[in-house]
């Protein structure tokens, strides 16, 4: 990547983030302009197809829904949920997809607090091959962290490095949503 081409990039991530936090902040102020230019949103995105300028990973946590609590509009984000942030082929499939075919290049990895799967892989093992396969791949990222608030972010931070391994050009920026006020917080 050349030099221009990668501060054209750096400014393209300030931005994005910029965008994120003032939504958060509206969010917490009780707006929900977002929900207000739905229809809009449909008839636009319907018409001309989506350009969303986000990839989202995160959780499947019912608490956690990131249209809302970045007040934007439909069509903003190419959202993977899985519980605690698990990257399968399939889910880096779909991150894959927006990066190559919708050219979206930020991603940002959303962890949240009280994360269940993020405790579980603190305490205790996978009740069957499945879930053990999710829980296993939590527990190699926390490796030997106890404190269940470090590990929500080190969980996501792991998150961000597989991800940004099997798609180098990806911005990767992360952030936690706080379950208990609604605020996001950027890391670094
Ligand atoms: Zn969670």
């Amino acid at each position: 990547m050349n030099q221009s081409h990668q501060w054209k990039k750096n400014m393209e991530e300030q931005n994005i983030r910029k965008a994120l936090v003032d939504g958060n902040q509206r969010f917490l102020k009780g707006a929900n302009s977002a929900i207000e230019k739905s229809m809009e949103a449909i008839k636009e995105t319907s018409k001309h197809g989506q350009k969303p300028f986000a990839i989202v990973l995160t959780c499947s946590d019912s608490r956690v829904v990131p249209e809302y609590i970045f007040d934007m509009p439909i069509g903003s984000f190419f959202t993977i949920r899985t519980a605690g942030e698990a990257l399968s082929m399939d889910t880096i499939g779909s991150i894959e997809y927006a990066y190559l075919h919708l050219h979206v290049s930020y991603l940002l990895i959303l962890s949240h607090t009280n994360c269940g799967a993020v405790g579980a892989a603190l305490e205790k093992n996978g009740e069957n091959a499945e879930l053990k396969e999710l829980i296993d791949e939590i527990k190699a990222r926390i490796k030997s962290t106890k404190d269940y608030a470090e590990a929500v972010k080190i969980n996501g931070h792991e998150a961000g490095v597989e991800a940004k391994k099997a798609e180098a050009g990806l911005l990767v920026d992360e952030a936690v949503y706080d379950i208990s006020n609604g605020k996001v917080s950027f890391i670094s």
